[in-house]
């Protein structure tokens, strides 16, 4: 599948890019490491007349303890980069957990952090071929009017399917965000709209900068666990990400999220007020597992079924919170 024709704008600072990104969106697409864009322009996903390559902005790269506690991680960082910092798996391991699950090493070593925190919605109806798509009459998403998931609405539930945002959410992360008017910075919670096709609040003409990793986070067990058909390099169907604080024998804190079988990540509801105070036994992580399968809601958006990947959540969900209380 051959790539469609576009024009490759290389900027060196910040700066330059957002001068870029003003003058040619809606007609560009940010790249990163390129390793989920270039698939989908390759099936003709996005057609963008200009690509702009952030690679050269340096100041987008590394990983930085921060003067008053807490992490800052640049948006260009690699995945590579994450699963192997000494730094991270000593205060933020749940972080590096779910980094090293994505795809394979090589992916990793070109995908960024801001490129998997972008990472496009999926669907078994929506990640094919130009030909494979035009055989269905394409779906809302792109191209059509119909949605082969949920038929009769007008509603696209495709699943959002990063590996590294339940952590993050876990981890109560901020990110920052540069615009033609000056940069924000917000709670990456507030980042997803829950929908499909519009997933994230994002302006074409924005740019992840970077991810802060707050000082209260820091230093919580946690766990990540996630089911993908093949072991070696698929994007999750389900994931579970965990973090709890530990005091004399009871959680005095818990976290969990969810990816893959919602259209955004999702942080699960009444988890600390659940566990907070008790032995993490059998018991305790099987409620919890069952917070986190309620919240959940697979569609027919994959190869497997609603039906298993909630029920994986629940069982990923217990033995991800009984491994962070052990470690
Ligand atoms: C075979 C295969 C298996 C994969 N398996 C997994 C998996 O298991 N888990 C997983 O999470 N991912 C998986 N991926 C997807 C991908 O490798 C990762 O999500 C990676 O982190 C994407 O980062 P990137 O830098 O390559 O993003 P790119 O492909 O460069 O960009 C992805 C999207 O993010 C946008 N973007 C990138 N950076 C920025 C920024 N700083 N600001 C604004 N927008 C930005 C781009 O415009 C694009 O829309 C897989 C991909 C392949 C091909
Ligand atoms: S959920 Fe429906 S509209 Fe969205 S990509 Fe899948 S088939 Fe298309």
């Amino acid at each position: 599948m051959s790539l469609p024709e576009f024009r490759l704008l290389r900027p060196r600072t910040i700066a330059e890019a957002i001068e870029l990104l003003a003058k040619h969106a809606p007609d560009m697409q940010v790249i990163a490491g390129g390793t989920d864009l270039i698939p989908s322009m390759r099936q003709k996903l996005f057609a963008p007349r200009y690509v702009l390559d952030i690679r050269g902005i340096h100041e987008l790269r590394g990983i930085h303890s921060r003067p008053g506690g807490g992490a800052e991680i640049g948006a260009l960082t690699t995945l590579t980069e994450i699963e192997n910092s000494d730094y991270l798996r000593q205060h933020y391991p749940v972080l590096v957990e779910a980094a090293a699950t994505v795809a394979s090493p090589i992916l990793r070593n070109m995908g960024t952090l801001g490129g998997n925190i972008c990472l496009d919605t999926r669907c078994l109806w929506y990640n094919q071929s130009l030909t494979w798509r035009k055989g269905c009459g394409f779906c809302i998403k792109k191209d059509g009017n119909i949605c082969h998931v949920a038929p009769g609405g007008d509603t696209c539930w495709a699943a959002f399917s990063g590996d590294t945002p339940p952590a993050l959410l876990c981890l109560e992360t901020e990110i920052e965000v540069a615009a033609p008017g000056g940069t924000r910075r917000l709670p990456l919670h507030d980042f997803y709209t829950g929908v499909g096709d519009n997933y994230r609040k994002l302006q074409k003409n924005e740019l992840i900068t970077r991810v802060f990793l707050p000082q209260s986070s820091a230093g919580w067990q946690g766990a990540y666990r996630k089911l993908r058909i093949r072991g070696s390099i698929d994007y999750p169907l389900a994931g579970v990400a965990v973090v709890l604080r530990r005091s004399n024998g009871h959680v005095e804190d818990a976290r969990i999220a969810l990816t893959a079988v919602n259209a955004a990540p999702v942080l699960v509801k009444g988890i600390r007020e659940a566990l907070a105070g008790r032995p993490l036994d059998e018991a305790a992580a099987e409620e919890a597992a069952e917070f986190a399968g309620r919240t959940a809601k697979p569609l027919t958006t994959s190869a497997l079924t609603p039906e298993y990947r909630r029920e994986m959540i629940r069982v990923f969900t217990r033995r991800a919170l009984l491994q962070a209380f052990k470690s």
